[in-house]
This record gives structure tokens, sequence and C-alpha cells, in this order.
């Protein structure tokens, strides 16, 4: 691809420019020679891309990656089509410069594929509406949304370790795993989960098996974590639940932690609380009467309560 000249701050110009050269082109459009036509429109074609690219000007953003970047921190939370990123841009490979922002640097840009994942792999419709305003399903997957406007600091770190483990010759649910056991208490998105999976669509669903069948607390927004953003899961403990606690569909988790006001119900402690100093960390569900012992997965046999409180359960439970 023969590379663009260099952009013109000064919109106008190109305009006026751009104006003259497709005028130009109502003669040669007279002729025959397709090829003739096609290289006549290329100097209006390259002049359009700079005049989008110009939109921006060059002190605020110098390279392309920099002018997406510049454009979807201008438009968080909000739906934005490729064709915009295209634009503004100026570049025919704006979409690989969406992909480096979003793995390499860390910044939380979501597009239509994740959250189809996202949605195809839920027990039920999340809350996509809720958040965004439109169903996941109304998202195509060429249009992109900045959910945070703040930076990763951790990017680095993260790209390395993401990229560590994606080479590495195992299931992606271990990858999965092991990409949130080394990043325990940390958000961590769909995007860095997709990607770690080769894009494999069934990132998703292998999540949700991770925290409803093996145990893990890994949390969502739709299993009872409502102050993080959609897409977001976070490993809130390094350790797996107790053999009984497993397999609780998320539907029950978060109705039993509704019910519980999202506190445990030995002490009250909520993530509201929440202090470094302090043991409790989280919630865990627990079965009143355990699983194995054919305990169900219904609201009356769980209660919601604080690591602290469910260790001390087991404790005793072990004794007797
Ligand atoms: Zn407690
Ligand atoms: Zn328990």
């Amino acid at each position: 691809m023969a590379r663009r000249s260099q952009p013109d701050s000064r919109p106008e110009k190109l305009r006026s420019e751009l104006v003259e050269l497709l005028n130009d082109f109502a003669e040669k459009l007279q002729h025959e020679d397709l090829r003739g036509k096609v290289c006549a429109l290329i100097p209006a074609f390259r002049k359009l891309r700079d005049l989008g690219s110009s939109l921006i000007p060059i002190s605020d953003a110098g390279s392309a990656r920099e002018r997406i970047l510049a454009y979807l921190l201008k438009y968080p939370h909000q739906i934005i089509d490729g064709d915009e990123l295209a634009v503004v841009s100026g570049i025919g490979e704006w979409a690989r410069r969406v992909r480096e922002l979003r793995v390499e640097f860390g910044w939380w840009i979501y597009s239509g594929y994740t959250f189809d994942d996202i949605a195809s792999a839920a027990e039920k419709a999340g809350d996509l509406a809720e958040v965004l305003g439109v169903e996941a399903i109304h998202i195509r997957p060429d249009q992109y949304i900045l959910m945070r406007i703040e930076e990763d600091r951790d990017a680095a770190y993260r790209w390395n370790v993401l990229n560590e483990i994606r080479g590495k010759k195992v299931s992606v649910t271990d990858k999965i795993l092991e990409y949130l056991r080394r990043n325990a208490g940390k958000q961590v998105t769909g995007e860095e989960l997709k990607y770690l999976a080769g894009d494999a669509k069934e990132w998703a669903r292998r999540v949700r098996e991770l925290r409803t069948e093996a145990g893990w607390p890994i949390v969502t927004k739709n299993s009872g974590r409502e102050d993080l953003a959609v897409g977001v899961y976070v490993l809130e403990e390094d350790r797996q639940a107790e053999e009984h606690d497993r397999r609780i569909p998320d539907d029950v988790r978060v109705a039993v932690l509704r019910r519980d006001n999202f506190s445990c119900v030995e002490c009250g402690w909520s993530r509201s609380m929440f202090s470094p100093e302090d043991p409790r960390k989280f919630l865990e569900l627990h079965h009143v009467t355990h699983h194995k012992d054919r305990g169900a997965n219904t609201m009356e046999n769980l209660k919601t309560l604080c690591n602290v409180h469910h260790d001390a359960i087991h404790r005793q439970t072990r004794r007797t």
C-alpha cells in the first residue's frame, strides 16, 4: 500500500482540493477505460483520508493510533462505528491499530464480537441493555465501545503475561485460569481473555464453567458484583470453593446475594466496607445442607457469608 501524504492541519484547504479533484474526475468518467478511471480516483481517495485525519489536529494526536484513541476518549461508553475510526485515522489498517490499543496498551476497547461472545455464553440475557442503552445483539461486530477512560498502568506487564500464556500448549480453560490467577484481585477484560483464547468464541463459556462448576471465585456484573463494568472479570481470591459449594447457577447466586443485601448474614460485612487491613475480602455462598449430602442449589439452601465466616463454618463442620 502506498504511503499516504502527510496530514494537513487545514481541513478547509483539503476540502477544496478534494472538490477540485472530483471536478477533474468528471471528465475521466466519460471514458471507457476502467483502469484509467480507477487510477484517476486515487488522488481524491487519498485526499479524503487526509481530510478525515486532519479533523483531529496533529498537536492533539500525531499518529493514526493516537487519533483513534483521542476520538474514542472523546466519546467513551458510546457505540462507535468502525467507519468513524477509518475516517479519523486516515489509514486502511485502522483495525490493527485498535487491536494494539486494546491488548498492548491496555485500553478497554470492546468490539461487537466480544459482546456477542459474552451474551452467547450467558445463562440469561445479561444486563448489557441497562449499561449501554442497547441490547448486546444490536452492537454490530465492527462497532466499538471504550469502556473506561483511565489508562491501564499495568498494561505492559499484562501484555507480556498474556503472550507468555497464549503460547502454551494447554487448553483454553487452563490458559484463562492461569491468567486470572496471575492477576488475582485485579480487573481483567473480556478482550484480554478473548485474545488469550486465540479469538475462539468459547472463551466466555469457559470462564463461566470455571466459576459455576470448578468453583473459582470469578465475579462479573451478572454474577453479583454490580459495581463492575460489563465484560470485566475478577478472580476475587486465588482459591477454589469447597467442593460442596460449587455448581451454583448465576441467576440463583444473584438472587441469594440480593436477598441477603450483598452482605454476610453472620456479621453484615459487604464490599462497600472493604479495607486492606480487614481479613474479610469477599462474599461467598454456602450450602446449608451440603451439596454432597443432596443439598439443593436453591435460595432456601444457600446463604451469603464473608470469607472469614465461611471458613469458620467449614472448620466447625469438619470437627463434628
Ligand atoms: Zn462475616
Ligand atoms: Zn460452604
